[in-house]
């Protein structure tokens, strides 16, 4: 196993025992990223979902699947991007038995933030996109704004940032729109494939 590898498990492994914030409680497990070691992307979301929580695995719920769709039509291999969360746990609430999903609060993306500095430094991806607002403000502060300034690649320590929307948003959108939005989506994503 390459020293990389090595240091991604380990940071795994500890990750999966994390109690640094209360998140960690009524999650199920913790959900870190997964991919290439040496990935030349690194796609950061916001939380793992109700699926992913259960699986233990980052984008495998509907969310995903718009995202595996919208890397096919951009040309990017989803198994070529080492896919991961600004937050490792589900924040939820319940209502009766379903879990809904809660947006994270600052202080668990700031918690939760030295294991994505850890996956950064490790998988040392040329180019990083964030999807969405989390994602986005944990990286380029809180007054960002994605819609104002998605598609658009900026440095950040010495690598490529392209900010875009998160794929839920999409779903959550009013139907009439989702082709636009999808599209939309591809296009930022077709930006990044133009940074390879
Ligand atoms: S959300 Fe992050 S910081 Fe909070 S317990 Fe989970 S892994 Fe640790």
């Amino acid at each position: 196993m390459s020293a990389t590898a090595t240091r991604l498990e380990s940071l795994r492994a500890e990750a999966a025992t994390c109690t640094r914030c209360e998140l960690y409680e009524p999650a199920t497990q913790t959900v870190f990223g997964e991919g290439p070691v040496r990935a030349w992307l690194m796609l950061v979301g916001e939380q793992p979902g109700d699926r992913e929580d259960r699986a233990g695995e980052p984008f495998v719920g509907p969310a995903g699947r718009v995202l595996d769709e919208a890397l096919e039509r951009a040309g990017i291999a989803r198994d070529e991007v080492y896919v991961t969360n600004a937050v490792k746990h589900f924040r939820f609430e319940r209502d009766g038995k379903k879990r809904i999903h809660k947006t994270p609060a600052v202080g668990h993306v700031r918690a939760c933030r030295p294991w994505l500095d850890g996956e950064i430094d490790a998988v040392d991806p040329a180019v990083i996109a964030t999807l969405g607002a989390v994602a986005a403000k944990a990286l380029l502060g809180a007054d960002f704004r994605v819609t104002a300034e998605r598609g658009r690649p900026r440095d950040w320590n010495g690598r490529q940032l392209v900010p875009t929307v998160h794929p839920s948003s999409i779903l959550r959108g009013r139907p009439e729109q989702r082709d636009e939005a999808l599209a939309a989506f591809v296009a930022d994503l077709e930006v990044i494939a133009g940074l390879r």
